[in-house]
């Protein structure tokens, strides 16, 4: 998983805005979650299953953003 996915889900608007029923514009902020980081030996091996992004509906009259985990749960329904 990577931004590419989230930039594909704002731009065929597959992310909903809970508050206003539109399609979330944009995002801030992308962080690998990791889970796992093994460190010795001068060997260090980390773990990413996921990634975190704050959500930002930008919808005219609308201020709505979270933070979240992917997956999303904005989705269509
Ligand atoms: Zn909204």
């Amino acid at each position: 998983m990577s931004q590419q996915a989230i930039k594909e889900a704002i731009n065929n608007k597959k992310l909903i805005c809970p508050k206003c029923k539109k399609p979330i514009q944009k995002y801030e902020k992308y962080a690998e979650t990791i889970d796992a980081v093994r460190d010795g030996f001068n060997v260090q091996e980390i773990d990413s299953l996921g990634f975190r992004v704050t959500l930002v509906c930008a919808n005219e009259g609308c201020s709505w953003s979270e933070r979240t985990e992917y997956p999303f749960e904005y989705g269509e329904e």
